[in-house]
Formats: C-alpha cells, structure tokens, sequence
C-alpha cells in the first residue's frame, strides 16, 4: 500500500505551486523528498489520503 504520484502532473517540489505541501503535510513523515521529487515511503504510507485531498496539482491518487 502506498499512493502514487503522477509526474505528468507534478513537476518537483520546488515547482509545486504549494512548495511541497505533500511533505509537509504527511504526519507520518511517509512522503520525503528525493531529488526535488515527492518520494512515497511505502510502508509507511496508509493511504489516509490528505495529501491526496491538498495536492494542488491532483497528482496524487491511490493505485
Ligand atoms: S503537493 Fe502535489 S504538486 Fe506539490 S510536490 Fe506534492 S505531489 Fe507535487
Ligand atoms: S496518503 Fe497520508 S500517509 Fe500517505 S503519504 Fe499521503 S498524507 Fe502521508
């Protein structure tokens, strides 16, 4: 289980238009930055769904 991120839609962490709300919302630490690219940690990811909810770019889904 972990959610996906559609780099179609988001282009990097310093481009999000939220500066990488994705981290920074996660309260489990499951969403780090690799590389400027939002990166799942995937057993550490429930699917609880927030930063799915607030990714201004609805780039992130659950598979
Ligand atoms: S919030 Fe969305 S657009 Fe911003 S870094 Fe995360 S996945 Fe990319
Ligand atoms: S779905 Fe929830 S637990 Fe998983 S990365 Fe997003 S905010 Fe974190």
């Amino acid at each position: 289980m972990a959610v996906i991120i559609d780099t179609t839609k988001c282009n990097g962490v310093n481009a999000c238009p939220e500066g990488g709300l994705c981290i920074e919302i996660c309260a489990l630490n499951a969403m780090e930055n690799i590389e400027d690219r939002p990166s799942v940690i995937e057993n550490a990811c429930p699917e609880c769904g927030l930063c799915i909810l607030n990714c201004p770019n609805e780039a992130i889904s659950k598979p």
